[in-house]
Protein backbone atom coordinates (compact mmCIF):
# COMPACT_ATOMS: atom_id res chain seq x y z
CA UNK A 1 0.00 0.00 0.00
CA UNK A 2 1.29 3.47 -1.05
CA UNK A 3 1.66 6.12 1.54
CA UNK A 4 -0.89 8.20 -0.32
CA UNK A 5 -3.32 4.93 -0.26
CA UNK A 6 -2.62 5.24 3.82
CA UNK A 7 -3.13 8.74 3.97
CA UNK A 8 -6.47 8.39 2.22
CA UNK A 9 -7.52 5.47 4.55
CA UNK A 10 -6.84 7.00 7.42
CA UNK A 11 -9.32 9.41 6.64
CA UNK A 12 -11.85 6.99 7.09
CA UNK A 13 -11.05 3.53 9.53
CA UNK A 14 -14.45 2.23 10.41
CA UNK A 15 -13.56 0.85 13.49
CA UNK A 16 -11.17 1.08 16.33
CA UNK A 17 -8.98 -1.80 14.41
CA UNK A 18 -8.51 -0.38 11.38
CA UNK A 19 -7.41 3.01 13.05
CA UNK A 20 -4.94 0.22 14.53
CA UNK A 21 -3.90 -0.87 11.39
CA UNK A 22 -3.80 2.62 10.01
CA UNK A 23 -1.24 3.95 12.46
CA UNK A 24 0.73 1.12 12.29
CA UNK A 25 1.54 1.18 8.19
CA UNK A 26 1.80 4.73 8.81
CA UNK A 27 4.86 4.37 11.47
CA UNK A 28 5.91 0.87 9.46
CA UNK A 29 5.72 -0.90 12.89
CA UNK A 30 5.57 -3.96 10.51
CA UNK A 31 6.73 -2.39 7.66
CA UNK A 32 3.88 -2.51 4.97
CA UNK A 33 2.89 -5.83 5.85
CA UNK A 34 -0.89 -6.40 7.62
CA UNK A 35 -1.32 -10.28 8.00
CA UNK A 36 -4.46 -11.36 10.12
CA UNK A 37 -6.00 -15.06 10.40
CA UNK A 38 -9.09 -16.55 11.79
CA UNK A 39 -8.74 -19.30 13.91
CA UNK A 40 -11.24 -21.55 14.72
CA UNK A 41 -11.47 -24.06 17.18
CA UNK A 42 -12.70 -27.14 15.08
CA UNK A 43 -15.05 -28.24 17.50
CA UNK A 44 -18.33 -27.70 16.21
CA UNK A 45 -19.46 -25.23 13.27
CA UNK A 46 -19.50 -21.88 12.81
CA UNK A 47 -22.28 -19.80 13.62
CA UNK A 48 -23.38 -16.19 12.79
CA UNK A 49 -20.65 -14.84 15.66
CA UNK A 50 -17.72 -16.52 14.04
CA UNK A 51 -18.88 -14.74 10.28
CA UNK A 52 -18.55 -11.47 12.02
CA UNK A 53 -14.84 -12.57 13.08
CA UNK A 54 -14.45 -13.95 9.08
CA UNK A 55 -15.68 -10.65 8.03
CA UNK A 56 -13.41 -8.73 10.40
CA UNK A 57 -10.30 -10.41 9.52
CA UNK A 58 -10.43 -10.87 6.10
CA UNK A 59 -11.90 -7.65 5.22
CA UNK A 60 -8.92 -5.73 6.67
CA UNK A 61 -6.98 -8.22 4.71
CA UNK A 62 -8.06 -7.59 1.71
CA UNK A 63 -8.72 -3.58 2.24
CA UNK A 64 -5.16 -3.08 3.20
CA UNK A 65 -4.03 -5.53 0.79
CA UNK A 66 -2.82 -7.76 3.02
CA UNK A 67 -3.47 -11.73 3.94
CA UNK A 68 -5.27 -13.54 6.19
CA UNK A 69 -4.51 -16.86 7.06
CA UNK A 70 -7.42 -19.55 7.72
CA UNK A 71 -5.58 -21.59 10.85
CA UNK A 72 -7.33 -24.09 12.79
CA UNK A 73 -6.64 -23.77 16.67
CA UNK A 74 -6.63 -27.81 17.00
CA UNK A 75 -5.04 -28.27 20.28
CA UNK A 76 -7.52 -30.30 21.80
CA UNK A 77 -8.12 -33.60 20.42
CA UNK A 78 -10.48 -34.86 22.80
CA UNK A 79 -13.21 -32.35 21.24
CA UNK A 80 -12.29 -31.95 17.63
CA UNK A 81 -13.31 -33.96 14.41
CA UNK A 82 -12.61 -33.89 10.65
CA UNK A 83 -16.05 -33.02 10.14
CA UNK A 84 -16.35 -29.53 12.00
CA UNK A 85 -12.30 -28.96 9.94
CA UNK A 86 -14.51 -29.79 6.48
CA UNK A 87 -17.75 -27.36 7.13
CA UNK A 88 -15.64 -24.70 8.43
CA UNK A 89 -13.53 -24.47 5.73
CA UNK A 90 -16.72 -24.66 3.33
CA UNK A 91 -18.69 -22.05 5.43
CA UNK A 92 -15.29 -19.62 4.95
CA UNK A 93 -15.59 -19.86 1.31
CA UNK A 94 -19.28 -19.83 1.01
CA UNK A 95 -18.99 -16.87 3.12
CA UNK A 96 -16.84 -15.37 0.06
CA UNK A 97 -13.35 -15.23 1.47
CA UNK A 98 -10.22 -16.67 0.42
CA UNK A 99 -7.54 -17.89 2.06
CA UNK A 100 -5.29 -18.77 -0.83
CA UNK A 101 -2.62 -21.44 -0.04
CA UNK A 102 -2.95 -20.26 4.04
CA UNK A 103 -4.71 -22.88 5.57
CA UNK A 104 -3.39 -23.84 8.96
CA UNK A 105 -3.28 -26.08 12.03
CA UNK A 106 -1.95 -25.24 15.36
CA UNK A 107 -0.98 -28.96 14.90
CA UNK A 108 1.62 -27.94 12.43
CA UNK A 109 3.64 -25.93 14.92
CA UNK A 110 3.53 -28.90 17.73
CA UNK A 111 7.22 -29.78 16.72
CA UNK A 112 8.00 -26.00 17.44
CA UNK A 113 5.52 -25.63 19.98
CA UNK A 114 7.52 -28.17 21.89
CA UNK A 115 11.37 -26.91 21.19
CA UNK A 116 10.04 -23.37 22.87
CA UNK A 117 8.69 -25.47 25.33
CA UNK A 118 11.84 -27.16 26.33
CA UNK A 119 13.94 -23.67 25.87
CA UNK A 120 11.83 -22.07 28.46
CA UNK A 121 12.74 -24.98 30.54
CA UNK A 122 16.26 -24.10 29.82
CA UNK A 123 16.09 -20.78 30.55
CA UNK A 124 13.96 -21.70 34.17
CA UNK A 125 10.83 -20.53 32.90
CA UNK A 126 8.62 -23.43 32.73
CA UNK A 127 8.67 -26.33 35.11
CA UNK A 128 7.24 -29.78 35.97
CA UNK A 129 4.26 -29.56 38.32
CA UNK A 130 2.80 -32.39 39.88
CA UNK A 131 -0.05 -31.44 41.28
CA UNK A 132 -3.35 -32.61 40.19
CA UNK A 133 -6.10 -30.95 38.48
CA UNK A 134 -8.09 -29.94 41.74
CA UNK A 135 -4.85 -29.38 43.63
CA UNK A 136 -3.79 -26.59 40.98
CA UNK A 137 -6.84 -25.03 41.61
CA UNK A 138 -6.70 -24.62 44.87
CA UNK A 139 -3.20 -23.37 44.46
CA UNK A 140 -4.24 -21.16 41.94
CA UNK A 141 -5.94 -18.76 44.38
CA UNK A 142 -8.87 -16.72 43.67
CA UNK A 143 -9.67 -13.18 42.39
CA UNK A 144 -9.59 -11.55 46.02
CA UNK A 145 -6.69 -13.82 47.09
CA UNK A 146 -3.19 -14.53 45.48
CA UNK A 147 -2.41 -17.68 44.58
CA UNK A 148 0.72 -20.11 46.49
CA UNK A 149 3.75 -21.55 44.56
CA UNK A 150 3.38 -25.09 43.78
CA UNK A 151 6.09 -27.42 45.97
CA UNK A 152 7.61 -28.31 42.61
CA UNK A 153 8.21 -24.81 41.11
CA UNK A 154 11.56 -24.95 42.33
CA UNK A 155 12.74 -28.35 40.16
CA UNK A 156 16.29 -28.12 38.47
CA UNK A 157 16.13 -27.65 34.91
CA UNK A 158 17.85 -31.01 34.39
CA UNK A 159 15.03 -32.50 36.35
CA UNK A 160 12.31 -30.84 34.33
CA UNK A 161 13.61 -31.16 31.14
CA UNK A 162 13.85 -35.03 31.92
CA UNK A 163 10.24 -35.42 33.09
CA UNK A 164 9.00 -33.80 29.73
CA UNK A 165 10.44 -35.78 27.65
CA UNK A 166 9.48 -38.73 29.82
CA UNK A 167 6.06 -36.91 29.68
CA UNK A 168 6.32 -36.47 26.13
CA UNK A 169 7.42 -40.52 25.62
CA UNK A 170 4.26 -41.57 27.35
CA UNK A 171 5.95 -42.45 30.52
CA UNK A 172 3.18 -40.98 32.85
CA UNK A 173 -0.48 -41.12 33.55
CA UNK A 174 -2.90 -38.76 32.01
CA UNK A 175 -3.51 -35.97 34.67
CA UNK A 176 -0.34 -36.87 36.87
CA UNK A 177 1.93 -34.13 35.21
CA UNK A 178 1.54 -30.56 33.55
CA UNK A 179 4.20 -28.22 32.05
CA UNK A 180 3.65 -24.72 34.07
CA UNK A 181 5.24 -21.28 32.97
CA UNK A 182 6.99 -20.22 36.08
CA UNK A 183 5.62 -16.48 36.47
CA UNK A 184 3.64 -14.90 39.63
CA UNK A 185 1.64 -16.75 41.94
CA UNK A 186 0.64 -13.33 43.32
CA UNK A 187 -0.18 -11.43 40.38
CA UNK A 188 -3.61 -10.10 40.30
CA UNK A 189 -3.87 -11.39 37.08
CA UNK A 190 -5.02 -15.09 37.62
CA UNK A 191 -3.93 -16.18 33.83
CA UNK A 192 -0.31 -15.21 35.01
CA UNK A 193 -0.48 -17.65 38.10
CA UNK A 194 1.84 -19.83 36.68
CA UNK A 195 -0.43 -20.91 33.83
CA UNK A 196 -0.73 -24.85 32.48
CA UNK A 197 1.19 -25.34 29.23
CA UNK A 198 1.05 -29.05 28.41
CA UNK A 199 -1.20 -31.64 29.60
CA UNK A 200 -1.19 -35.25 28.95
CA UNK A 201 -3.63 -36.94 26.87
CA UNK A 202 -3.81 -40.14 25.79
CA UNK A 203 -5.90 -39.57 23.05
CA UNK A 204 -5.94 -39.64 19.04
CA UNK A 205 -5.23 -36.56 17.46
CA UNK A 206 -7.55 -36.44 13.82
CA UNK A 207 -4.09 -35.32 12.08
CA UNK A 208 -1.44 -36.24 13.86
CA UNK A 209 -2.09 -39.62 14.93
CA UNK A 210 -0.74 -41.02 18.08
CA UNK A 211 2.80 -39.09 17.61
CA UNK A 212 1.79 -36.94 20.93
CA UNK A 213 0.94 -38.21 24.39
CA UNK A 214 1.08 -34.39 25.41
CA UNK A 215 -0.82 -31.04 23.98
CA UNK A 216 -0.49 -27.27 24.18
CA UNK A 217 -2.61 -25.38 26.03
CA UNK A 218 -4.37 -22.71 24.12
CA UNK A 219 -2.89 -19.47 25.64
CA UNK A 220 0.21 -20.92 24.57
CA UNK A 221 -0.42 -22.30 21.14
CA UNK A 222 -2.49 -19.42 20.06
CA UNK A 223 0.41 -16.68 20.62
CA UNK A 224 3.18 -18.75 18.81
CA UNK A 225 1.52 -20.08 16.24
CA UNK A 226 0.39 -16.37 15.48
CA UNK A 227 4.13 -15.71 15.75
CA UNK A 228 5.30 -18.48 13.59
CA UNK A 229 2.93 -17.39 11.00
CA UNK A 230 4.06 -13.39 10.98
CA UNK A 231 0.59 -11.91 11.94
CA UNK A 232 0.45 -8.62 12.92
CA UNK A 233 -2.79 -7.98 14.11
CA UNK A 234 -4.58 -11.02 16.50
CA UNK A 235 -7.95 -10.43 16.49
CA UNK A 236 -9.78 -11.92 19.13
CA UNK A 237 -12.78 -11.22 21.19
CA UNK A 238 -13.16 -9.60 24.45
CA UNK A 239 -12.85 -12.46 26.91
CA UNK A 240 -9.28 -12.58 26.02
CA UNK A 241 -8.03 -9.05 27.71
CA UNK A 242 -7.22 -10.80 30.11
CA UNK A 243 -4.93 -13.08 28.54
CA UNK A 244 -3.41 -10.39 26.77
CA UNK A 245 0.08 -10.32 29.06
CA UNK A 246 0.15 -14.16 29.14
CA UNK A 247 0.58 -13.43 25.32
CA UNK A 248 3.10 -11.08 25.18
CA UNK A 249 5.22 -12.76 28.10
CA UNK A 250 5.11 -16.12 26.01
CA UNK A 251 6.55 -14.63 22.71
CA UNK A 252 8.87 -11.64 24.83
CA UNK A 253 10.41 -14.82 26.85
CA UNK A 254 11.09 -16.95 23.03
CA UNK A 255 11.72 -14.19 22.01
CA UNK A 256 9.92 -15.13 18.00
CA UNK A 257 11.10 -13.24 15.47
CA UNK A 258 7.38 -11.52 14.91
CA UNK A 259 5.37 -10.38 17.85
CA UNK A 260 1.68 -9.77 16.61
CA UNK A 261 -0.20 -7.46 18.63
CA UNK A 262 -3.65 -8.93 20.70
CA UNK A 263 -6.60 -6.98 19.47
CA UNK A 264 -10.25 -7.68 21.29
CA UNK A 265 -13.23 -6.53 20.35
CA UNK A 266 -17.13 -7.06 21.71
CA UNK A 267 -18.39 -10.63 20.65
CA UNK A 268 -21.17 -10.19 18.08
CA UNK A 269 -24.85 -11.59 19.82
CA UNK A 270 -27.69 -11.96 17.79
CA UNK A 271 -31.35 -11.56 19.62
CA UNK A 272 -33.96 -14.61 19.57
CA UNK A 273 -31.21 -17.01 19.56
CA UNK A 274 -28.01 -18.67 21.27
CA UNK A 275 -24.38 -17.88 19.78
CA UNK A 276 -21.98 -20.42 21.88
CA UNK A 277 -20.88 -23.88 20.12
CA UNK A 278 -21.93 -25.53 23.65
CA UNK A 279 -25.21 -24.59 23.71
CA UNK A 280 -25.85 -25.46 19.74
CA UNK A 281 -24.22 -28.48 19.81
CA UNK A 282 -26.70 -29.30 22.97
CA UNK A 283 -29.50 -28.52 20.77
CA UNK A 284 -28.26 -31.25 18.06
CA UNK A 285 -27.20 -33.52 20.94
CA UNK A 286 -30.55 -33.96 22.54
CA UNK A 287 -32.66 -33.55 18.88
CA UNK A 288 -34.03 -30.43 19.82
CA UNK A 289 -33.57 -29.52 16.21
CA UNK A 290 -32.44 -31.86 13.34
CA UNK A 291 -28.77 -31.23 12.87
CA UNK A 292 -25.86 -28.86 13.23
CA UNK A 293 -27.23 -27.34 9.42
CA UNK A 294 -30.88 -27.09 10.67
CA UNK A 295 -32.46 -24.20 8.68
CA UNK A 296 -33.36 -22.54 12.05
CA UNK A 297 -29.63 -22.87 13.56
CA UNK A 298 -27.63 -19.56 13.70
CA UNK A 299 -24.84 -21.61 11.77
CA UNK A 300 -23.58 -20.32 8.73
CA UNK A 301 -24.76 -24.21 7.71
CA UNK A 302 -28.12 -23.86 8.71
CA UNK A 303 -28.38 -19.99 7.29
CA UNK A 304 -27.28 -20.91 3.73
CA UNK A 305 -29.73 -23.73 3.98
CA UNK A 306 -32.48 -21.67 4.64
CA UNK A 307 -31.61 -19.51 2.09
CA UNK A 308 -29.87 -16.56 3.23
CA UNK A 309 -27.02 -15.42 1.37
CA UNK A 310 -23.27 -14.48 1.79
CA UNK A 311 -23.54 -10.79 0.23
CA UNK A 312 -26.15 -9.89 3.12
CA UNK A 313 -24.28 -11.70 5.97
CA UNK A 314 -21.02 -10.05 4.79
CA UNK A 315 -23.17 -6.75 4.51
CA UNK A 316 -24.75 -7.27 8.38
CA UNK A 317 -21.82 -7.90 9.51
CA UNK A 318 -20.16 -4.67 8.15
CA UNK A 319 -23.19 -2.64 9.32
CA UNK A 320 -23.13 -3.53 12.38
CA UNK A 321 -19.33 -2.63 12.73
CA UNK A 322 -16.93 -3.17 15.70
CA UNK A 323 -17.41 -2.70 19.35
CA UNK A 324 -15.55 -2.43 22.44
CA UNK A 325 -18.44 -3.17 24.78
CA UNK A 326 -21.06 -6.55 24.36
CA UNK A 327 -24.22 -5.86 23.49
CA UNK A 328 -26.76 -7.51 21.17
CA UNK A 329 -27.93 -7.57 17.61
CA UNK A 330 -31.51 -7.78 16.81
CA UNK A 331 -32.36 -10.51 14.26
CA UNK A 332 -34.93 -8.22 12.58
CA UNK A 333 -31.57 -6.32 11.06
CA UNK A 334 -30.38 -9.45 9.57
CA UNK A 335 -33.61 -9.98 7.91
CA UNK A 336 -33.52 -6.62 6.85
CA UNK A 337 -30.47 -7.76 5.26
CA UNK A 338 -31.41 -10.39 3.90
CA UNK A 339 -34.53 -8.83 2.72
CA UNK A 340 -32.66 -6.27 1.06
CA UNK A 341 -30.44 -8.40 -1.07
CA UNK A 342 -33.19 -10.89 -2.19
CA UNK A 343 -35.07 -8.26 -3.57
CA UNK A 344 -32.90 -7.50 -5.83
CA UNK A 345 -32.01 -10.96 -7.20
CA UNK A 346 -34.75 -13.60 -6.61
CA UNK A 347 -36.94 -14.58 -8.83
CA UNK A 348 -40.45 -14.17 -8.89
CA UNK A 349 -42.72 -17.40 -9.07
CA UNK A 350 -46.35 -18.02 -7.65
CA UNK A 351 -46.77 -20.79 -5.66
CA UNK A 352 -50.21 -21.44 -3.22
CA UNK A 353 -49.44 -22.80 0.20
CA UNK A 354 -52.92 -23.39 1.38
CA UNK A 355 -55.16 -23.99 -1.57
CA UNK A 356 -58.41 -23.74 -2.55
CA UNK A 357 -59.78 -24.49 -5.97
CA UNK A 358 -61.40 -21.80 -7.99
CA UNK A 359 -63.64 -22.26 -11.21
CA UNK A 360 -63.81 -19.73 -14.10
CA UNK A 361 -67.37 -20.87 -15.41
CA UNK A 362 -67.14 -18.93 -18.81
CA UNK A 363 -63.66 -19.67 -19.19
CA UNK A 364 -63.61 -22.74 -22.48
CA UNK A 365 -63.31 -26.49 -20.89
CA UNK A 366 -60.05 -28.07 -22.38
CA UNK A 367 -58.11 -24.90 -23.06
CA UNK A 368 -54.90 -23.47 -21.53
CA UNK A 369 -52.96 -20.75 -22.36
CA UNK A 370 -49.71 -19.27 -21.77
CA UNK A 371 -49.33 -15.98 -20.03
CA UNK A 372 -46.16 -13.58 -19.75
CA UNK A 373 -45.01 -13.06 -16.17
CA UNK A 374 -41.94 -11.31 -15.15
CA UNK A 375 -39.68 -12.65 -13.34
CA UNK A 376 -38.17 -9.78 -11.56
CA UNK A 377 -39.45 -6.06 -11.91
CA UNK A 378 -36.08 -5.26 -9.78
CA UNK A 379 -34.00 -6.64 -12.73
CA UNK A 380 -35.32 -6.04 -15.87
CA UNK A 381 -32.39 -8.50 -17.22
CA UNK A 382 -34.39 -11.45 -15.40
CA UNK A 383 -36.54 -11.35 -17.97
CA UNK A 384 -40.34 -13.14 -18.30
CA UNK A 385 -41.34 -16.68 -18.13
CA UNK A 386 -44.60 -18.28 -19.45
CA UNK A 387 -47.53 -19.34 -16.61
CA UNK A 388 -50.23 -21.70 -17.38
CA UNK A 389 -53.43 -20.17 -17.03
CA UNK A 390 -56.73 -22.59 -16.90
CA UNK A 391 -60.33 -22.90 -16.25
CA UNK A 392 -59.49 -24.53 -12.57
CA UNK A 393 -57.22 -22.85 -10.58
CA UNK A 394 -55.80 -22.54 -6.98
CA UNK A 395 -55.74 -19.90 -4.51
CA UNK A 396 -54.66 -19.32 -1.52
CA UNK A 397 -57.66 -20.21 0.74
CA UNK A 398 -56.90 -16.83 2.54
CA UNK A 399 -57.66 -15.01 -0.08
CA UNK A 400 -61.40 -15.98 -0.04
CA UNK A 401 -63.98 -14.77 2.78
CA UNK A 402 -67.87 -15.50 2.50
CA UNK A 403 -68.03 -12.53 4.92
CA UNK A 404 -65.64 -10.00 4.51
CA UNK A 405 -64.20 -7.98 7.20
CA UNK A 406 -64.27 -4.43 6.19
CA UNK A 407 -61.27 -3.05 4.54
CA UNK A 408 -61.13 -6.64 3.05
CA UNK A 409 -60.25 -6.41 -0.53
CA UNK A 410 -59.70 -10.15 -1.83
CA UNK A 411 -62.31 -12.43 -3.31
CA UNK A 412 -65.93 -12.39 -1.51
CA UNK A 413 -68.85 -13.32 -3.12
CA UNK A 414 -69.79 -10.00 -5.79
CA UNK A 415 -66.01 -9.00 -5.31
CA UNK A 416 -63.97 -8.24 -8.51
CA UNK A 417 -60.04 -8.74 -8.13
CA UNK A 418 -56.69 -9.04 -10.38
CA UNK A 419 -55.15 -12.73 -10.56
CA UNK A 420 -51.36 -11.58 -10.77
CA UNK A 421 -50.73 -11.21 -14.57
CA UNK A 422 -53.95 -12.63 -15.96
CA UNK A 423 -57.39 -11.78 -15.82
CA UNK A 424 -59.61 -9.92 -13.24
CA UNK A 425 -62.18 -12.61 -12.35
CA UNK A 426 -65.35 -11.81 -10.23
CA UNK A 427 -66.41 -14.28 -7.47
CA UNK A 428 -70.11 -15.58 -8.64
CA UNK A 429 -70.47 -18.38 -5.79
CA UNK A 430 -69.48 -21.01 -4.04
CA UNK A 431 -69.62 -24.37 -2.16
CA UNK A 432 -69.05 -25.79 1.43
CA UNK A 433 -68.07 -28.81 2.48
CA UNK A 434 -70.83 -30.36 4.61
CA UNK A 435 -69.12 -32.36 7.07
CA UNK A 436 -66.73 -29.01 7.93
CA UNK A 437 -68.38 -26.19 7.20
CA UNK A 438 -65.87 -24.98 5.73
CA UNK A 439 -65.64 -23.36 2.00
CA UNK A 440 -64.89 -26.39 -0.59
CA UNK A 441 -64.16 -24.39 -4.02
CA UNK A 442 -65.50 -21.11 -5.11
CA UNK A 443 -66.73 -20.08 -8.49
CA UNK A 444 -65.85 -17.31 -10.98
CA UNK A 445 -66.21 -15.27 -14.23
CA UNK A 446 -63.56 -13.62 -16.12
CA UNK A 447 -63.38 -10.76 -17.91
CA UNK A 448 -61.23 -11.87 -21.60
CA UNK A 449 -60.57 -7.89 -22.28
CA UNK A 450 -58.17 -8.02 -19.00
CA UNK A 451 -56.13 -10.00 -20.19
CA UNK A 452 -52.33 -9.84 -18.53
CA UNK A 453 -54.25 -8.07 -15.56
CA UNK A 454 -54.78 -4.52 -17.53
CA UNK A 455 -58.13 -3.03 -16.91
CA UNK A 456 -60.10 -3.21 -19.82
CA UNK A 457 -61.62 0.32 -19.05
CA UNK A 458 -60.29 2.04 -16.09
CA UNK A 459 -62.47 0.46 -14.28
CA UNK A 460 -60.68 -0.27 -10.33
CA UNK A 461 -59.91 -3.32 -8.11
CA UNK A 462 -58.16 -2.88 -5.07
CA UNK A 463 -57.13 -6.15 -4.47
CA UNK A 464 -54.33 -8.90 -6.46
CA UNK A 465 -53.88 -12.52 -5.48
CA UNK A 466 -51.40 -15.04 -6.99
CA UNK A 467 -52.91 -18.11 -8.32
CA UNK A 468 -51.58 -21.71 -10.18
CA UNK A 469 -53.20 -23.18 -12.52
CA UNK A 470 -54.76 -26.65 -11.37
CA UNK A 471 -53.86 -28.82 -13.88
CA UNK A 472 -50.52 -27.62 -14.16
CA UNK A 473 -49.13 -27.58 -10.49
CA UNK A 474 -46.21 -29.29 -8.99
CA UNK A 475 -47.50 -30.52 -5.49
CA UNK A 476 -44.14 -29.92 -2.72
CA UNK A 477 -43.80 -29.69 0.77
CA UNK A 478 -43.09 -25.87 2.08
CA UNK A 479 -41.90 -25.02 5.70
CA UNK A 480 -42.06 -22.10 7.21
CA UNK A 481 -39.81 -21.28 10.31
CA UNK A 482 -39.97 -19.01 12.92
CA UNK A 483 -37.46 -17.58 15.74
CA UNK A 484 -35.81 -20.24 17.58
CA UNK A 485 -36.32 -19.15 21.12
CA UNK A 486 -39.18 -17.11 22.11
CA UNK A 487 -37.10 -14.60 24.41
CA UNK A 488 -35.26 -11.81 23.11
CA UNK A 489 -31.95 -13.16 24.76
CA UNK A 490 -32.08 -16.45 25.65
CA UNK A 491 -28.83 -16.57 27.39
CA UNK A 492 -30.30 -14.55 29.76
CA UNK A 493 -33.03 -15.59 31.72
CA UNK A 494 -34.94 -16.43 35.21
CA UNK A 495 -33.15 -18.07 37.55
CA UNK A 496 -33.41 -21.72 37.92
CA UNK A 497 -34.47 -21.56 34.21
CA UNK A 498 -32.25 -22.85 30.74
CA UNK A 499 -32.41 -21.55 27.76
CA UNK A 500 -33.51 -24.68 26.73
CA UNK A 501 -36.73 -23.92 28.60
CA UNK A 502 -37.55 -20.97 26.06
CA UNK A 503 -37.96 -22.94 22.50
CA UNK A 504 -40.42 -22.24 20.29
CA UNK A 505 -42.86 -24.46 20.35
CA UNK A 506 -43.49 -23.02 16.61
CA UNK A 507 -40.34 -22.42 15.43
CA UNK A 508 -40.92 -25.12 12.36
CA UNK A 509 -44.38 -25.73 10.47
CA UNK A 510 -44.74 -28.06 7.23
CA UNK A 511 -47.51 -27.54 4.94
CA UNK A 512 -48.16 -30.02 2.55
CA UNK A 513 -49.17 -30.24 -0.60
CA UNK A 514 -48.73 -26.96 -1.51
CA UNK A 515 -49.53 -26.21 -5.38
CA UNK A 516 -46.65 -24.27 -7.00
CA UNK A 517 -46.17 -23.27 -10.47
CA UNK A 518 -45.09 -25.09 -12.93
CA UNK A 519 -41.99 -23.46 -13.67
CA UNK A 520 -40.68 -24.46 -10.10
CA UNK A 521 -40.66 -28.35 -11.37
CA UNK A 522 -36.60 -28.02 -11.70
CA UNK A 523 -35.77 -25.72 -8.95
CA UNK A 524 -32.48 -26.26 -7.41
CA UNK A 525 -31.09 -25.05 -4.18
CA UNK A 526 -28.77 -22.22 -4.35
CA UNK A 527 -31.25 -20.13 -6.17
CA UNK A 528 -33.48 -17.78 -4.19
CA UNK A 529 -37.09 -17.31 -5.29
CA UNK A 530 -39.69 -15.26 -4.11
CA UNK A 531 -43.27 -16.88 -3.87
CA UNK A 532 -45.48 -13.56 -4.68
CA UNK A 533 -46.77 -12.23 -0.88
CA UNK A 534 -45.39 -15.04 0.95
CA UNK A 535 -41.45 -14.31 1.44
CA UNK A 536 -38.31 -15.92 0.07
CA UNK A 537 -37.97 -19.57 -0.36
CA UNK A 538 -35.62 -21.85 -1.38
CA UNK A 539 -35.36 -25.39 -2.24
CA UNK A 540 -33.90 -27.31 0.84
CA UNK A 541 -30.24 -28.79 0.06
CA UNK A 542 -30.98 -32.04 2.26
CA UNK A 543 -34.22 -33.32 1.71
CA UNK A 544 -35.52 -31.86 -1.66
CA UNK A 545 -35.83 -34.84 -4.73
CA UNK A 546 -37.17 -34.24 -8.02
CA UNK A 547 -40.79 -35.04 -7.85
CA UNK A 548 -40.86 -34.05 -4.17
CA UNK A 549 -39.80 -31.12 -4.20
CA UNK A 550 -39.23 -29.18 -0.40
CA UNK A 551 -39.18 -25.72 -0.05
CA UNK A 552 -37.72 -23.76 3.11
CA UNK A 553 -39.30 -20.11 3.58
CA UNK A 554 -36.10 -17.87 3.94
CA UNK A 555 -37.85 -14.87 5.48
CA UNK A 556 -41.17 -13.41 4.82
CA UNK A 557 -41.81 -10.64 2.47
CA UNK A 558 -42.39 -8.13 5.53
CA UNK A 559 -41.52 -8.07 9.06
CA UNK A 560 -44.42 -9.17 10.54
CA UNK A 561 -42.64 -9.94 13.55
CA UNK A 562 -42.34 -6.20 14.49
CA UNK A 563 -45.58 -5.02 13.54
CA UNK A 564 -46.93 -8.21 16.07
CA UNK A 565 -44.73 -6.29 18.85
CA UNK A 566 -45.87 -3.26 17.92
CA UNK A 567 -49.38 -4.45 18.15
CA UNK A 568 -49.32 -6.09 21.85
CA UNK A 569 -46.97 -2.80 22.87
CA UNK A 570 -50.37 -0.57 22.21
CA UNK A 571 -53.07 -2.96 22.71
P1 LIG B 1 -18.09 -20.35 20.92
O1 LIG B 1 -18.22 -19.40 22.08
O2 LIG B 1 -19.21 -20.28 19.97
O3 LIG B 1 -17.76 -21.74 21.34
P2 LIG B 1 -15.35 -19.87 20.36
O4 LIG B 1 -14.84 -18.53 20.68
O5 LIG B 1 -14.98 -20.96 21.28
O6 LIG B 1 -16.89 -19.76 20.10
P3 LIG B 1 -13.57 -20.41 18.24
O7 LIG B 1 -13.61 -21.50 17.27
O8 LIG B 1 -12.50 -20.40 19.25
O9 LIG B 1 -14.98 -20.33 18.92
O10 LIG B 1 -13.62 -19.00 17.50
C1 LIG B 1 -12.85 -18.67 16.38
C2 LIG B 1 -12.76 -17.17 16.30
O11 LIG B 1 -14.06 -16.60 16.18
C3 LIG B 1 -12.14 -16.59 17.56
O12 LIG B 1 -11.22 -15.60 17.16
C4 LIG B 1 -13.30 -16.01 18.29
O13 LIG B 1 -12.90 -14.90 19.05
C5 LIG B 1 -14.26 -15.61 17.16
N1 LIG B 1 -15.64 -15.61 17.61
C6 LIG B 1 -16.31 -16.64 18.18
N2 LIG B 1 -17.55 -16.28 18.52
C7 LIG B 1 -17.68 -14.98 18.15
C8 LIG B 1 -18.73 -14.01 18.24
N3 LIG B 1 -19.90 -14.31 18.78
N4 LIG B 1 -18.50 -12.77 17.76
C9 LIG B 1 -17.31 -12.45 17.21
N5 LIG B 1 -16.29 -13.31 17.09
C10 LIG B 1 -16.45 -14.55 17.56
MG1 LIG C 1 -12.59 -20.54 21.60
Amino acid sequence: MSPEEIKSESNTPKDFIREIVVEDLKSGKNGTRVHTRFPPEPNGYLHIGHAKSISLNFGIANEFSGKCNLRFDDTNPVKEEVEYVESIAADVKWLGFDWEDRMFYASDYFDTLYKYAEDLILKGKAYICDLNAEQTRLYRGTLTEPGKDSPFRNRSVEENLDLFRRMKAGEFEEGSKTLRAKIDMSSPNINMRDPVMYRILKTEHHRTGDVWQIYPMYDYAHCVSDAVEGITHSICTLEFEDHRPLYDWFLDEIQTQYHPQQIEFARFNLSYTVLSKRKLNELVQKKLVDSWDDPRMPTLAGFRRRGYTPASIRNMCEKVGVAKRENITDIAFLEFSIREDLNKHALRTMAVLNPLKVTITNYPDDSTEELDAVNNPEDPAAGTRKVPFSKVLYIERDDFKVDPPKGYFRLFPGNEVRLRWAYFVKCTGYNLDESTGEVSEIFCTYDPASKGGDSPDGRKVKGTIHWVSAADAIDGEVRLYDRLFSVYNPNDVEEGKSYLDYINPDSLKVLQNCKLEPSLTNAVAGINYQFERQGYFCVDSKDSKPGSLVFNRTVTLRDTWAKMENKSKTS
